[in-house]
């Protein structure tokens, strides 16, 4: 912070320059990446340099955040919303197919709580339909699938730095891009549509990063495989104790980061759900979330009429328990005993 003070550069200056080329560099692969202010004006920039426009569709998921579907919405395009997988919560191959019309322009998949979606497969119906890919890895930093790391299968993908995420900048986003193309693209619409000072090129916007943000996430930077190694610990702990509830499935070809450690309260209804959540906050004082209660396709921004049986199941039955790395033993030992219990009684 001093630093960035000393040098009189507090808006995006040589921190913002240095976060890029190490988050770049931790994200092998050899992507380019592109500081923007939220992760939400990542996907909305990195969509709109790949070319989307009204009248387009793009294919997401329903249970996300709201910002999946909001960022197509904004730029005047159609989300289509499809199912997930039962077991991953992440967007099933499978859908996807069956949504795709001659509107389609691009495929949105979330790595949604840390599990990386099935890219292999959705690249190759993305390549068999001449779609683009744009991952919504806000909430997976680090997570891998068949080896390489999210966020470089796809022509562009977001991180998220908001800081509830696996690492912060405060606020901020990261964009992800295949190409030089795509890159400055995403860099004009960010700053006005200027490379050059005053000499606009397209209309953009004021999407910058601060160095006093960038100065943050080079800290952080640093300390999330050893974050993300500790979350992993945690959901080892209850994987192995936790009983009475399901438990996050991981696929073989994945490495599962964690953001949410999301746990299923099979056959409940919502209210049964949200009755187990306020007996772990109330008589046992464990913090837990919904992520996320309405799925995204009922909300009073699209309701759509997709028929979308998983989603809805998930949205009545998730529940989300502290995983974060500065849990103590005490604090895991306690979160077993108290969901152990609860769900006991609930049997
Ligand atoms: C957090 C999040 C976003 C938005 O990121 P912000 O930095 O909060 O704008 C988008 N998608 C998902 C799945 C998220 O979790």
């Amino acid at each position: 912070m001093d630093r960035v003070l000393a040098s009189g550069m507090v808006a995006q200056g040589p921190e913002v320059a240095a976060f890029e080329q190490e988050f770049s560099a931790a994200l092998a692969g050899g992507r380019e990446v592109v500081a923007v202010n939220s992760g939400t004006s990542g996907q909305h920039l990195g969509m709109l340099a790949l070319g989307l426009q009204p009248g387009d569709e793009v294919i997401v998921p329903s249970f996300t955040f709201a910002a999946t579907a909001n960022t197509v919405a904004v730029c005047g395009a159609t989300p289509v919303f499809v199912d997930v997988d039962p077991e991953t919560f992440t967007i099933d191959p499978a859908a996807i197919e069956a949504a795709i019309t001659e509107r389609t322009v691009g495929i949105q998949p979330v790595h949604l709580y840390g599990h990386p979606a099935p890219m292999d497969r959705i690249l190759s119906i993305a390549q068999e339909h001449g779609l683009w890919v744009f991952e919504d890895a806000a909430q997976a930093h680090g997570a891998t699938w068949q080896g390489a790391q999210v966020g470089t299968f796809g022509q562009g993908g977001m991180f998220s730095l908001y800081p509830t995420k696996n690492m912060t900048s405060g606020e901020g986003g990261m964009v992800s891009c295949a190409s030089p193309e795509l890159s400055r693209q995403v860099r004009l619409l960010r700053n006005q549509g200027m490379e050059k000072q005053y000499a606009n090129e397209v209309a953009g916007f004021n999407n910058r990063m601060t160095d006093i943000h960038a100065a943050i996430g080079r800290v952080q930077l640093g300390r999330l495989p050893g974050w993300n190694a500790t979350r992993q610990k945690n959901a080892a702990f209850f994987d192995a104790n936790l009983q009475g509830v399901v438990t996050p499935v991981v696929r073989d070809e994945a490495s599962h980061v964690y953001h949410q450690y999301t746990i299923r309260i099979e056959g409940a209804s919502a209210e049964e759900r949200d009755a187990f959540a306020t007996a772990l906050r109330e008589e046992h004082r464990v913090g837990c979330g919904v992520y996320y209660p309405t799925p995204v396709h009922r909300l009073a921004t699209f309701r759509s009429e997709a028929d979308l049986p998983v989603t809805e199941v998930l949205a009545r039955e998730v529940l989300s328990l502290p995983v974060h790395p500065s849990l103590s033993e005490g604090d895991r030992e306690r979160i077993v005993a108290a969901v152990n219990d609860v769900a006991k009684a609930g049997a």
